[in-house]
C-alpha cells in the first residue's frame, strides 16, 4: 500500500516573497463573501510584518497567542462561529505564524464549510466538505506542518489531527527573513522537530527512497545549521532551515514518524507539553532506538549550548503515566512504521513506561 498524498498546490520561495502575497490573493478575493481572514501570531502584533499584509478595508484580521496551549477543537468552533456571524463565508483564510497557527489556518478553513464541532473530525477523511482556499506563511521553521495534510488539534479525548486532501493548503509562501526573530530556544526545539521527524522516517519499517532523498537533504541542512562550521542562528542558515522544514514534511509524510512522536503526544496530552520541546525531553533518552541520531542530537545540543529539561518523571503520578501510555499505545501506525506489523508481541506498557520514566 503506497501513499497517494497531496502535496500543496503553489509555493513561493526566497527572502521579501511576502510582498506577493498581495497579487497572490488578488485573484481569489471574488469568492463567497469576498473577504479575506488573516490569522497572525500575536507576537507579530504591533510589528513590521503587519504594516506590509495587503488588508483591504473588509478584510478580518485576527491576532492569536501562541506561546500557551497547543490548538483546540474549541478555539476552532469558536473562531468559525465567530467569523461566520460577523461576516459570513470568507474568500480564504491566510495563517501566518508557527505550527500552532498553521494548524489554526487549516482547521479554521475546513470548519467553515464542515458543520457542527472539529470534534467530529478528529481523524483521517472525516470532512464532509472541501474547505476556503487557505494560504501558509510559517514564521518559524521546524514542524513541517507547512507541507503536511494535517492540521493537530487537541480535542476533549484525543490530540489528533483533521486529515485529509482538503487540508493541505493550496499556497505557502516560505520567505526566510520571517524567522530571524525567533527567540534562540524555540529555534533550536522546533528545528530540532525536522531533525526528529528524518530520523524517525528513515529507520522504521515504511522508509523507502522517496522519503529518504527529501530526508538525506533535510539532514544535511540540519547539520549546516546546527552543527558544521557557520552553524548557528543567521540569515544563511535561516534560509537552509525552512527548505530542511519543509523536506522534512515532506521525507515524513512518505513515511512515518515513531517511538518519539509516539511519546510525545502522551506528554502533550497529559501535561499540555509543547510538541517541539517534548521531542526533545524525549528523544534525548532514546539511545535504544536511535542511538546513532541521539548521539548527534546531543552534539547539537552541545554545540549550541542549549538547555534541555531532564528529571521530569519524579513528579509525575502514576495515573498521569498510565493515561500517557494509554494515548501513546493508541498511535498503531507509528509502532508499526517504528516496531513492525507484530508490534504488540515485541513491546510492552511496562517498556513504554520505563522510557517515560527516563525522562
Ligand atoms: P508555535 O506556533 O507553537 O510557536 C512557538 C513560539 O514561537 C510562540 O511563542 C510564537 O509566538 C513564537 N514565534 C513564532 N514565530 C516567531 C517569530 N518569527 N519571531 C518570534 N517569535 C515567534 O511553533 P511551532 O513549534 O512551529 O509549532 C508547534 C505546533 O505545531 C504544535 O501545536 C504542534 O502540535 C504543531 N505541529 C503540527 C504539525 C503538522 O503537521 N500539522 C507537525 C508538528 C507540529
Ligand atoms: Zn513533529
Amino acid at each position: 500500500m503506497f501513499k497517494n498524498f497531496k502535496s500543496v498546490s503553489k509555493c513561493v520561495y526566497g527572502i521579501g516573497s511576502l510582498n506577493d502575497l498581495g497579487k497572490i490573493l488578488e485573484e481569489k478575493r471574488q469568492e463567497n463573501n469576498q473577504y479575506m481572514v488573516f490569522l497572525v501570531d500575536d507576537y507579530f502584533k504591533g510589528k513590521e510584518l503587519v504594516d506590509k499584509l495587503p488588508l483591504q478595508p473588509n478584510d478580518m484580521l485576527e491576532f492569536i497567542y501562541a506561546g500557551g496551549d497547543e490548538p483546540k477543537t474549541s478555539q476552532i468552533d469558536e473562531l468559525r462561529d465567530r467569523i461566520l456571524s460577523t461576516k459570513g463565508l470568507p474568500a480564504g483564510v491566510i495563517g501566518i505564524g508557527g505550527g500552532s497557527l498553521m494548524d489554526i489556518a487549516k482547521a479554521t478553513a475546513l470548519m467553515l464549510t464542515n458543520e457542527g464541532s472539529s470534534v467530529q473530525y478528529q481523524g483521517l477523511n472525516l470532512i464532509k466538505k472541501e474547505g476556503v482556499y487557505h494560504v501558509g506563511i510559517p514564521t518559524i521553521s521546524g514542524t513541517g506542518a507547512e507541507v503536511s495534510m494535517t492540521a493537530v488539534l487537541t480535542g476533549p479525548t484525543k490530540k489528533l489531527g483533521l486529515k485529509c486532501d482538503w487540508t493541505v493548503f493550496d499556497q505557502i509562501i516560505l520567505d526566510p527573513s520571517l524567522i530571524a526573530s525567533v527567540p534562540r530556544n524555540d529555534w533550536f526545539y522546533t528545528g530540532m522537530d525536522t531533525y526528529i521527524h528524518c530520523i524517525e522516517s528513515m529507520t522504521g519499517r515504511l522508509k523507502n527512497t522517496f522519503s529518504e532523498a527529501y530526508g538525506y537533504k533535510s539532514l544535511e541542512l540540519c547539520r549546516e545549521v546546527y552543527l558544521y562550521e557557520g552553524c548557528g542562528q543567521n540569515a544563511t542558515n535561516d534560509e537552509k532551515l525552512m527548505v530542511a522544514s519543509y523536506f522534512g514534511g515532506l521525507s515524513l509524510t512518505y513515511s512515518e514518524v515513531g517511538v518519539c512522536h509516539a511519546l510525545s503526544y502522551g506528554m502533550s496530552y497529559v501535561f499540555g507539553s509543547r510538541h517541539c520541546i517534548a521531542n526533545c525531553i524525549i528523544f534525548n533518552q532514546l539511545e535504544d532506538y536511535y542511538p546513532e541520531g541521539v548521539k548527534e542530537f546531543k552534539e547539537m545540543v552541545r554545540k549550541n549550548n542549549i538547555h534541555i529539561p531532564s528529571n521530569l518523571s519524579k513528579d509525575w503520578t502514576e495515573a498521569e503515566i498510565e493515561k500517557m501510555i494509554d494515548i501513546c499505545w493508541a498511535l498503531t501506525h507509528m509502532w508499526k512504521h517504528a516496531i513492525g506489523e507484530d508490534w504488540e508481541q515485541k513491546l510492552t506498557r511496562q517498556q513504554i513506561k520505563d522510557l517515560y520514566l527516563r525522562m
